[in-house]
């Protein structure tokens, strides 16, 4: 990437006038550590793979079905098939971005792209309709089946694509073809006489209505965003399945005391209301969005920052309610919680809001993709236990290549191919860099452009080297953000320390900037360990051992030669790192002092009298080996745990 202006943007584009206190930045590469690695596998085998899953998966089908090309049944009993291929067409898109894609590979998706496109004219009706679960099973039928139809939503996911696309590529193609749709919700929907009174059982129309107004300039999509945003909480949808809870649509999202329902929709929902906020400057939103966000991290959200406690209904659970071995965290919802707390950055300039970010993002994220790239898991436990039973379904704890319901691949895919833009934002007076991701990065200030360039191995170093390549004229601020587990952190500016310290969150220099200045961060990195609230039961009398963002777990095949549910952890002793390359890779282990519990007044059952003695046997000294949550799962199956008891 040259400091040359190009075609930029990523998922979000602000117009001039919205209403928030950083914007994106203008540019972005990822050039090395952890996130170029992930990014390189994701460019190279699982974007690509994608192409044969949907194939082979059927998603294809339906739409050649649609476009009357073939002959045969609608694949799959799930509606909302054709979201999957606009995923993975978002991914495509933002892949076209990424310097380091090879011409050899370039020239593939832009065929891929060039049929899919090809398919989809030719499957969207003269009006604009195009959904081939209806096309094909319910000709006719439109708008009907709003509670489990998933129409609103699969539209969402091609606007968001098609969005991608056009900022990447300049490809109008599918942009026309996006916008033929969008323009038929905007005519069939509203409260005017002869329209449809409704919003989709699944919330995600709202915020690609919005970027797709930021695209066009065209006020009738944000107006129709602003509509659903309004609309729901009014009992449309009906009782459902799970109840009123599981679709929002109980209360009004201005009135809400707290996140319930399906996780997913819960936080699409509040991303697209954030992102109504943000274009209308509707002040009655911006309480509950802060409200909402603060009850999910307060009760709600695990150490991973993975979301959703229920597996029968993929929701929240009630506060504190939040299961180990029966924990749902879909990988979807952990990008959904990165959607949501990226915009509340954004609007409010909040460091709580990039903390969660990057928890999430290292794991309940990161944990969601196998290490090569080619399988996924859909619910991410925080514990297995020994003797688990793989039952072969969506929900199970081992990573498959695909699914039946194959929400969360691509959603993995389009996450990682757009991370750049996920690193730096701006305002008038000052860059700020929130996630520490080495690379190239421009944004806008008051003076001009700033350019920089991260240079760090974060997060298995804790050296962070920021050197100004570009430096308005005049005075800025240059904001890092301290993470809340960063102890001592120290800053220098050209070597020469800064003793200012963070605010809230935030170090901040100002002043007047020189191309060539260079700023190093460094946030100490020791491993520690963690408790949790006393109300969380299920991790009560347990620590969990975390290092920098990353949390940690311990796996059987590390710690063989005895049941992980018998090891206690000494936490008189402080953990320490003792390998950065194992057989996971370059990524540092964790070795803390431990003991094998004695099994006291182990009987027919497992209870015994309170009070009776538990044994005095300290039990034998055995190390403990931990190894990053994220990298969980990739060797042979076994128990696996993050909260370990106490000694
Ligand atoms: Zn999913």
């Amino acid at each position: 990437m040259t400091q040359t202006s190009q075609r930029h943007g990523g998922p979000i584009r602000l117009t001039a006038s919205s209403t928030t206190g950083l914007r994106p930045a203008k540019a972005g590469e990822i050039t090395g550590g952890l996130w170029a690695d992930r990014r390189r596998i994701n460019r190279e085998v699982s974007i690509p793979g994608g192409w044969n899953r949907l194939h082979q998966a059927g998603n294809f089908h339906n739409l050649e079905l649609a476009a009357g090309r073939s002959t045969g049944d609608y694949v799959n009993d799930l509606p909302f098939l054709d979201s999957d291929v606009y995923k993975w067409l978002e991914a495509v898109g933002w892949a076209f971005a990424d310097p380091a894609l090879s011409s050899a590979l370039a020239d593939r998706l832009r065929q891929q792209l060039g049929e899919t496109e090809r398919l989809l004219r030719d499957a969207q009706q003269p009006d604009g309709y195009l959904d081939s679960h209806f096309q094909v099973r319910f000709p006719g039928e439109r708008f009907v089946q709003l509670q489990w139809g998933h129409e609103l939503y699969c539209a969402g996911h091609l606007i968001q694509a098609a969005v991608a696309l056009h900022r990447t590529t300049g490809d109008l193609d599918l942009l026309e073809v996006a916008r033929r749709v969008a323009d038929l919700v905007v005519d069939t929907f509203g409260t005017e006489p002869g329209k449809v009174d409704g919003v989709c059982g699944h919330p995600e129309i709202e915020t690609a209505l919005v970027e797709l107004y930021r695209e066009t300039g065209a006020e009738s999509y944000l107006e129709r965003a602003r509509y659903f945003v309004d609309r729901r909480g009014h009992g449309l949808l009906g009782e459902g399945r799970f109840g009123r809870h599981y679709w929002q649509d109980h209360v009004p999202v201005r009135d809400a005391p707290s996140v319930e329902g399906h996780a997913v929709r819960q936080l699409y929902l509040l991303a697209g209301v954030a992102d109504v906020y943000m274009e209308t400057g509707d002040a009655s939103l911006l309480h509950p969005l802060e409200r909402l966000w603060a009850e999910m991290v307060t009760s709600k959200t695990y150490l991973t920052g993975g979301i959703g406690a229920h597996h029968s209904d993929e929701a929240f659970g009630d506060p504190y309610e939040l299961p180990n071995e029966r924990s749902y965290c879909e990988t979807c919802a952990a990008i959904a919680s990165i959607m949501f707390s990226w915009r509340m950055l954004m609007i409010t300039g909040e460091s709580k809001y990039a903390d969660l970010m990057e928890r999430t993002l290292y794991n309940g994220f990161l944990a969601g993709l196998s290490l090569d790239g080619q399988r996924y898991i859909y619910a991410n436990p925080l514990q297995v236990r020994e003797g688990h039973m793989a039952r072969g379904t969506d929900g199970d704890y081992q990573r498959v290549e695909w699914f039946h319901c194959a929400c969360c691949p691509p959603n993995v895919m389009r996450t990682l191919a757009s991370l750049q833009h996920y690193v730096l934002l701006s305002s008038e007076a000052r860059a700020v860099l929130h996630q520490y991701m080495a690379g190239r990065y421009a944004a806008s200030v008051a003076g001009g452009e700033v350019w920089m360039e991260v240079t760090t191995d974060y997060p298995w170093d804790d050296t962070v080297t920021i050197r100004i390549t570009r430096a308005p004229a005049g005075r800025w601020e240059l904001a890092l953000r301290v993470p809340h587990w960063a102890q001592q952190p120290t800053l220098s500016v050209n070597g020469t320390a800064v003793d200012s310290g963070p605010t809230d969150g935030w170090w901040v220099v100002g002043r007047e900037w020189n191309d060539g200045d260079e700023v190093v961060l460094v946030l100490p990195l020791e491993p520690r360990f963690t408790v949790a609230d006393q109300r969380l039961d299920a991790a009560r009398g347990a620590v969990a051992v975390e290092y920098g963002p990353l949390v940690y777990c311990l796996e059987a095949v590390d710690n063989p030669g005895h049941r992980l549910d018998d090891l206690t952890v000494d936490t008189a002793v402080a953990p320490e790192v003792v390998s950065v390359d194992g057989p996971l890779g370059g990524v540092a282990i964790i070795r803390t002092a431990g003991r094998v519990r004695p099994r006291a007044g182990a009987s027919w059952w497992p209870y015994r009298p309170a009070g009776e003695p538990a044994g005095d046997e300290p039990g034998e000294s055995v190390p403990l080996t931990g190894v990053p949550y994220y990298t969980w799962g990739n060797r042979e199956p076994g128990a696996m745990r993050i909260w370990v008891p106490t000694a």
